[in-house]
């Protein structure tokens, strides 16, 4: 099935199911704004406490902190985003169509990429076990040919980004012959600079001094409380403070569900630490939000690290983490070592001192910050895609399962009485409240028992208790395992255990 194909799946799933809904559908929607449905809401929170465990629970130097959306509007100015929180974009004249003038040139970039890989592919079948990639990679002629032109490509369109020269942006898009991917026109207007930001207006006088922002990042919100925290948490650096939030960008293109919305969370963390230690923690965080992915039992090969070709203006270093979605490699999450940039930025807006004194050097500074950023519905995504399932079956049939993370699954457990007589719901409902407290479950008594199992197994429950006559004699029920649809026949009281054994996060 081709990936786009894929992606409608999903979409279409996700909203049929109640993960996720196209925001004010009611009246036509609203472009790249979605709510998140019944089992959508659950399987998030699962997320969040993932996530909030990983960083706060386990991490006795990190702390956690809710800051406001609305902030004073100094912060952005101070911060850099109301000059440079900006987009270049680019208009197609004939179709319309808008585009980000730098993803046009990365997409042009994968495309070479792509040839690359379908030459290594061919020589890999070639030549069998033999095979020496990376000789092949430096030796092929036409392999190098693709190498250079994507290097050469990438230091123009860098440079054209770093010095802010737009005409240079454009004359790259014409010189490559970027086409529009809709229309297929060259007729492309100037590239602009846009400012992401939302506006909007505090109290009633509508002057311009009550403009306010909402926030494009949560991680400012930290770094305005910082002395806050680190002088009421009486906290040592190394620390961090971690935090999930709203975020709101007025993006360009945002036509990939929700992968690229207006408005959306992230799940951010600002790790403080002595100046000259920076690149170490920023191995230590690469490798461990790595394995916090990992964790979750999706296969390696859907992630990958991706260096910035470009850093922006605050940050040392930058790394990706990218995930395979259906329309390929993607930003997931980035880890960046952000220097001082901001501390020092606030520190000499606001005239006041932001400063830490180490103990262990004698001396104070400024804390240098490695952050690591993670979209939450980008995560959401990625989980997903990689749950998505469409199985044939013995017998003919099919089904559709998410095989979402058992305890990141919306629903636990689904609680079924075989028919909805001869005292069947009555002692179901028994099993449904000894364990409800403890278990996000599911009670369900109408239509066969064969059409419930495929509803749980669209949601991804990962276990199906199923209550018949036998159960009223010797308090025995069916328990079916969604992946592998076996049923067993246990005791009712082994049934909590079960779950919560399956549901026990790796680490
Ligand atoms: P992109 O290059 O895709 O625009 P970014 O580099 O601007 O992303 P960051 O500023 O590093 O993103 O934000 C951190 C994380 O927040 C991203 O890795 C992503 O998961 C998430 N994120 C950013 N923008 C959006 C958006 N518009 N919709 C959903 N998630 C987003």
């Amino acid at each position: 099935m081709a990936n786009e194909d894929i992606f409608k799946k999903i979409i279409a799933h996700a909203k049929e199911y109640g993960f996720v809904f196209q925001s004010s559908e009611l009246f036509d929607g609203l472009a790249a704004v979605y709510d998140y449905g019944q089992y959508g809401v659950e399987l998030k929170k699962n997320i969040m406490d993932y996530w909030w465990k990983s960083m706060v629970q386990y991490h006795e130097n990190i702390v956690g902190l809710d800051a406001a959306i609305f902030m004073h509007p100094n912060v952005w100015k101070s911060s850099g985003h109301v000059d440079a929180f900006n987009d270049p974009l680019i208009d197609n004249k004939d179709s319309k169509k808008r585009y980000r003038a730098d993803e046009l040139i990365e997409d042009h970039i994968e495309k070479i990429q792509n040839k690359i890989q379908k030459e290594v592919n061919k020589a890999r079948k070639k030549f069998g076990e033999d095979f020496d990639e990376a000789k092949f990679r430096g030796t092929q002629p036409r392999v190098i040919k693709y190498t250079e032109q994507i290097v050469d490509i990438k230091k123009r369109m860098v440079d054209a980004l770093e010095k802010e020269d737009l005409k240079a942006l454009k004359q790259l898009i014409e010189d490559l012959e970027i086409s529009d991917p809709v229309s297929g026109s060259k007729n492309w207007t100037d590239v602009r600079q846009f400012n992401l930001m939302f506006a909007t207006q505090m109290g009633t006088t509508g002057e311009e001094t009550g403009k306010l922002y909402l926030r494009p990042e949560t991680a400012q919100g930290i770094f305005v409380n910082y002395l806050n925290v680190q002088k009421t948490g009486r906290m040592k650096i190394p620390f961090g403070i971690a935090q999930i939030g709203k975020a709101f960008r007025n993006e360009i293109v945002a036509r990939q569900f929700i992968f690229r919305m207006r408005e959306f969370e992230q799940m951010e963390m600002q790790f403080f630490v002595r100046p000259g230690t920076e690149k170490e923690w920023f191995e230590y965080w690469k490798e461990q939000r790595m394995q916090w992915h990992l964790n979750m039992g999706i296969a390696g090969e859907n992630y990958r690290f991706h260096e910035h070709d470009k850093l922006a203006h605050y940050a040392n270093a930058a790394f990706d983490i990218e995930f395979e979605f259906p329309m390929g490699f993607k930003e997931l999450e980035g880890i960046h070592s952000r220097t001082d940039y901001d501390l020092s930025a606030h520190q000499k807006f606001t005239g006041k001192k932001i400063q830490y004194y180490d103990n262990e050097v004698n001396t104070g500074y400024v804390p240098y910050v490695v952050e690591t950023s993670i979209g939450l519905d980008r995560t959401f995504l990625a989980l997903l895609t990689a749950a998505y399932q469409e199985e044939k079956l013995e017998g003919g049939s099919e089904r559709v399962m998410m095989k979402i993370p058992p305890f990141l699954a919306p629903v636990k457990a689904a609680i079924l009485p075989l028919v909805k007589k001869d005292g069947l719901p009555e002692k179901a409902r028994e099993i449904m409240d000894s364990l409800k407290y403890d278990y996000m479950c599911f009670y369900e008594e109408k239509d066969t028992i064969g059409k419930r199992y495929r509803r749980m197994d669209a949601i991804g429950t990962p276990y199906c208790i199923t209550v018949d006559h036998q159960t009223l004699e010797d308090n025995t029920v069916t328990i079916r395992e969604r992946d592998s649809m076996q049923q067993d026949r246990i005791p009712i009281e082994k049934i909590a255990g079960i779950i919560a054994e399956r549901i026990r996060v790796k680490r």
